[in-house]
C-alpha cells in the first residue's frame, strides 16, 4: 500500500491521466506493448510509474522508466518519489555517470543511453517486469532503437521466464510511426490516449517577423506584464546565452526593490543596461570539448550555446529598450528564472516552486520546457519560433549551429504550455506565413540529423551486424551508417573485411570500448591506456573531455542582476592568460588543451578540500563550470569501477587527487589522443603565393578536406601554431575553427594509420 500526503492525493485527482488508471492496467495486463498519448503536463511520467506499482509490476523485478533527457530522469524520480512518500532508495535514477539506484530499487529512472548499455549486458533485461519508455516523440536516437530492440526481446521474454511488459508514453504526436510500423510489432499495439484537460489557447501572430527576436521578445513581456491579468509567462529562446540576456534585461526592467529614485540613480541604472546590451557584441564562442555527441538530447542539440549566431542588438533598437527601461521603474515586480539544460538542478527546480508574493513568474527557457518539464502557472506563452540545432556534415564531421524555425508540431507544443492553468495566450514572434510556409509539419528523428558512430557500435556489440535491417521507427540515412561504419573501422573498433558491405563484426578492441561510457574514440584512448601507466591519467582526461563545457570563457552569470552586468572582455582575458600559465612551455605546452583541462580538473579537486563552498569560488575564479566539474568527478568514479571490473588487475583506486603527468607521460599521453582521434588530423599550410599568405596565416589543412582551418582563439596552442595537431571538433562560424588541440609529432601518423598500435597494444 502506498501513503500519499492530502495535498498530494488532491493534486494527482486532478490530472487527465487519474480517471485512467484502471484503462492503463487492463491494457498492460492483455497486451504485451501499450502506447499511451497524451498531452504535456496530463500526468504520463508522475502517474503511470505509479500505477504499475500498485498494480503489483514492481513485485516481481523493477518498473524502469527511460528519458531522453537527464534533468527529466532525475527531477521525475525526485517527483515520484515524493509522491509515494518513498524514499530514493526504492525510486531512483541512473544517469550516464551519476545515480542513486539501490538493490531495493523498483522504480528506475533512467536515460536512454543507460536502458541500452544495459541491454548489453542483459540483453532479455531479466531484471524488469516493465520498460516504459517515455517522450517517445521526442524521437531521441536511443528511444528509437530500444523501441526496435525492445519489439525483438518481449517475444524472448513472452517465452522464457515471466513477461516483459512495454509502455511507450508520448505527447500526442506522430504515433502512427510506431503504432502502424509493421516492422516494428505485427499487431498493431493499443493506444490508450489522454483526454487532456487542456484549455483553450488564443494564438497570436506577429505581423511582420522582427529579426532580433530576443529584443522583440523583450518588448512583448514589456507589453503582458503592463497590460495583462496576472499569470506566468514561458518565453522560448534558443540557447543560454540569450536566455541570460533577456534575464537580465527583465530583471533590470522589473526589479524587485525599486531603490532607484533620485535621476542620477535612473540614469546609472539605464548606463548599466546599455552596457549590457552593448557588450553583447564582443561576446566569443565558450569552448565546447565535446566530441561526436551521441549522448543524451539535453547535452547537444540546440539547448546547449556556444554562443555562436548570437544575437546582436542594433543601435536603432536602443532607443526603444531606454523607454521600456525608463517606464519599467518601480512598477509590479517579475520573479525572473532561466532554464536550460546545463543549468545547476537546484537552479533548474526553482521553476516548480510559487513565485514571491506580489510578483509575476516569467521563465525564460530552451525548448528544454517544450515537453519533458511542466511549469506550473504559465499563462502566456511568448515563443520566437526557433530552436538551436547542431548540424553536422556526415562527410568531414564539421559541425555548426544553425538556429532555424522549429517545426508546426513544436510550436503548437510551446503554444499549449499556455493552456494548463486556465484560457491561455501564445505570442508567436513570426508571421502566420512562415508558420504555414516555412516551418515542416514535424521535425526529423535525431537519429536521421546526427552521426551515430556511438550506436552503431553499441548495435554491433549486440551483434546486429546488418544494421539497415534493424527495425527503426525511422531509419538512419544508409550514408550516416556508412560513414560511421568507415569510422569505426578506422578506429579499429570494426572488423575491415574488405568487401565493404557495410557489415563488420565487431573487434576485441571495439567490444572493450563499446563497455564504456564514453563515445567511441574516447572508449578507444582508455581501451589503449593502461600500457605505461597511463590508465589513471587516462580517466581523468576523458573524463574531462566528455563533460561538456568545462571551460567557460568567462564566469557563468550568477542569476543577480547587480553583479553581472560589467563587460566581460577583461574576464576573458584573464582567464586565457591563466590557462596559458597552467600549461607553460615544453612537453607540458605540447600536450596543449588537454594539458590545461588535466590541470583545471585536478586543481579543482584540490581546491574542493579546503572548506565550503570552496569550489564555487575556485570555479568562479577559473572559469570553470562547477556543475561539470562535479559531473567529472562522478564519470571519473564511474570509469574507475567499470575499468576495475574489466581489468581485474588494474586495481584503480578512486583516488582524489591527480599526479601530474611527467614528461614522458605528456609525449605517451599525445600519443594515446592521437590513438582515438586518427582522423582528426591537421597540417600547419605551407607559405603559399604572396597573395594568400596573408589569408591564409596560421591556417590548417585537415586530414582529407580542401578548405583551410584556424585553431580557436580559446586554444593555449594558438600563438605557437604547432606545425603538426590533433582536434577534438571542428566547428563552422565565420570560419572552420579547430578546439581542443594537441601538438603531435609528425613520425607518429604512419604508427597510428589506421589500427596498427606499434607503441601502445590494445587490451
Ligand atoms: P506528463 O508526463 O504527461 O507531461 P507529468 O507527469 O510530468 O506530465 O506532470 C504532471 C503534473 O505534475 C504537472 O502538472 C507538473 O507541473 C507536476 N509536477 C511534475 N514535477 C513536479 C515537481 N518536481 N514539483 C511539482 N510539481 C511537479
Ligand atoms: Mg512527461
Amino acid at each position: 500500500p502506498v501513503h500519499r500526503a492530502e495535498e498530494v492525493q488532491q493534486q494527482r485527482s486532478k490530472l487527465p491521466i487519474f480517471g485512467e488508471e484502471q484503462a492503463v492496467i487492463e491494457a498492460v495486463r492483455e497486451n504485451p506493448v501499450v502506447i499511451v498519448a497524451g498531452e504535456t503536463g496530463s500526468g504520463k511520467t508522475t502517474q503511470v510509474p505509479q500505477f504499475l506499482y500498485e498494480a503489483g509490476y514492481a513485485l516481481k523485478g523493477m518498473i524502469g522508466v527511460t528519458e531522453p533527457r537527464r534533468v527529466a530522469a532525475i527531477s521525475m524520480s525526485q517527483r515520484v518519489a515524493y509522491e509515494m512518500s518513498l524514499s530514493k532508495d526504492i525510486v531512483s535514477y541512473q544517469i550516464r555517470y551519476d545515480g542513486n539506484v539501490t538493490p531495493d530499487t523498483k522504480i528506475k529512472f533512467m536515460t536512454d543511453g543507460v536502458l541500452l548499455k544495459e541491454i548489453q549486458k542483459d540483453f532479455l533485461l531479466k531484471s524488469y517486469s516493465v520498460i516504459i519508455l517515455d517522450e517517445a516523440h521526442e524521437r531521441s536516437v536511443f528511444t528509437d532503437v530500444l523501441i526496435g530492440l525492445l519489439s525483438r526481446i518481449l517475444p524472448i521474454r513472452a517465452k522464457r521466464g515471466p513477461p516483459l511488459k512495454l509502455l511507450i508514453m508520448s505527447a500526442t504526436l506522430r504515433i502512427e510511426d510506431f503504432v502502424e510500423n509493421t516492422r516494428l510489432f505485427r499487431s498493431p499495439p493499443p493506444v490508450i490516449t489522454v483526454d487532456s484537460r487542456q484549455f483553450p489557447v488564443t494564438v497570436h501572430f506577429n505581423k511582420q517577423t522582427p529579426s532580433d527576436y530576443v529584443e522583440e521578445a523583450f518588448r512583448k513581456v514589456c507589453k503582458i506584464h503592463r497590460r495583462l491579468p496576472e499569470g506566468g509567462i514561458l518565453i522560448f529562446l534558443t540557447g543560454q546565452q540569450e536566455v541570460n540576456h533577456l534575464c537580465r534585461l527583465l530583471k533590470r526592467t522589473f526589479p524587485f526593490h525599486a531603490t532607484l529614485d533620485s535621476e542620477d540613480n535612473v540614469d546609472s541604472q539605464l548606463d548599466k543596461t546599455i552596457k549590457a546590451v552593448k557588450h553583447k557584441r564582443h561576446k566569443v564562442p565558450l569552448v565546447h570539448l565535446e566530441d561526436f555527441p551521441l549522448v543524451p538530447l539535453d547535452e547537444q542539440t540546440g539547448d546547449e550555446d556556444l554562443g555562436l549566431g548570437d544575437d546582436e542588438l542594433l543601435d536603432d533598437d536602443m532607443d526603444s529598450f531606454l523607454s521600456n527601461c525608463q517606464s519599467g521603474l518601480k512598477e509590479q515586480p517579475i520573479h525572473v528564472l532561466p532554464l536550460y539544460s546545463i543549468l545547476p538542478s537546484h537552479r533548474q527546480a526553482e521553476v516548480f516552486k510559487d513565485p514571491p508574493e506580489g510578483s509575476r513568474l516569467c521563465v525564460v527557457a530552451t525548448n528544454v520546457a517544450e515537453t519533458s518539464l511542466t511549469i506550473p502557472h504559465i499563462k502566456y506563452v511568448v515563443d520566437c519560433g526557433k530552436q538551436k540545432m547542431r548540424v553536422y556534415d556526415q562527410v568531414t564531421g564539421v559541425s555548426t549551429f544553425h538556429v532555424d524555425w522549429t517545426s508546426q508540431a513544436s510550436a503548437n507544443q510551446r503554444a499549449g504550455r499556455a493552456g494548463r492553468v486556465g484560457p491561455g495566450h501564445c505570442y508567436r514572434l513570426y508571421s502566420s506565413a512562415v508558420f504555414k510556409d516555412e516551418m515542416q509539419i514535424y521535425s526529423e528523428a535525431e537519429i536521421q540529423r546526427k552521426p551515430i558512430d556511438d550506436l552503431l557500435l553499441q548495435m554491433k556489440a549486440l551483434n546486429i551486424r546488418k544494421v539497415c535491417n534493424f527495425p527503426f521507427p525511422s531509419p538512419p540515412k544508409q550514408e550516416n551508417i556508412e560513414a560511421a561504419e568507415r569510422r569505426l573501422i578506422l578506429l579499429g573498433a570494426l572488423e575491415d573485411n574488405g568487401k565493404g558491405d557495410f557489415a563488420s563484426g565487431i573487434t576485441g578492441l571495439g567490444m572493450t570500448m563499446a563497455s564504456l561510457p564514453v563515445s567511441p574514440r574516447f572508449g578507444k584512448m582508455l581501451s589503449l591506456s593502461h600500457q605505461q601507466g597511463l590508465l589513471p591519467l587516462a580517466v581523468w582526461l576523458v573524463a574531462a573531455m566528455t563533460v561538456p563545457e568545462l571551460l567557460l570563457e568567462r564566469p557563468l552569470t550568477t542569476g543577480n542582476a547587480q553583479t553581472s552586468a560589467g563587460p566581460d572582455k577583461d574576464d576573458r582575458k584573464r582567464l586565457q592568460a591563466l590557462r596559458c600559465t597552467w600549461v607553460g612551455q615544453g612537453d607540458s605546452l605540447l600536450l596543449g588543451d588537454a594539458m590545461v583541462l588535466l590541470k583545471a580538473v585536478g586543481a579543482a579537486e584540490h581546491a574542493s578540500c579546503s572548506g565550503p563552498r570552496s569550489l564555487s569560488k575556485f570555479c568562479a575564479k577559473y572559469g570553470l563550470r562547477e556543475k561539470a566539474v562535479i559531473e567529472v568527478r562522478k564519470l571519473r568514479r564511474q570509469l574507475t569501477s567499470e575499468i576495475n571490473l574489466l581489468l581485474p588487475n588494474a586495481n584503480l583506486p578512486l583516488d582524489p587527487f591527480l599526479q601530474p603527468p611527467t614528461p614522458d607521460q605528456m609525449r605517451l599521453l599525445r600519443q594515446l589522443l592521437l590513438s582515438g582521434l586518427v582522423d582528426q588530423v591537421a597540417k600547419k599550410m605551407g607559405p603559399g603565393p604572396e597573395r594568400e599568405k596573408k589569408q591564409l596565416k596560421r591556417a590548417y589543412q585537415m586530414l582529407g578536406m580542401e578548405d583551410p582551418a584556424w585553431i580557436h582563439p580559446s586554444s593555449v596552442l594558438f600563438t605557437s601554431s604547432p606545425e603538426f595537431l590533433i582536434f577534438l571538433e571542428a566547428f563552422q562560424s565565420n570560419k572552420v575553427y579547430l578546439r581542443g588541440v594537441v601538438a603531435i609529432e609528425p613520425e607518429w601518423l604512419p604508427t597510428f594509420a589506421p589500427k596498427q598500435c606499434n607503441i601502445l597494444t590494445p587490451l
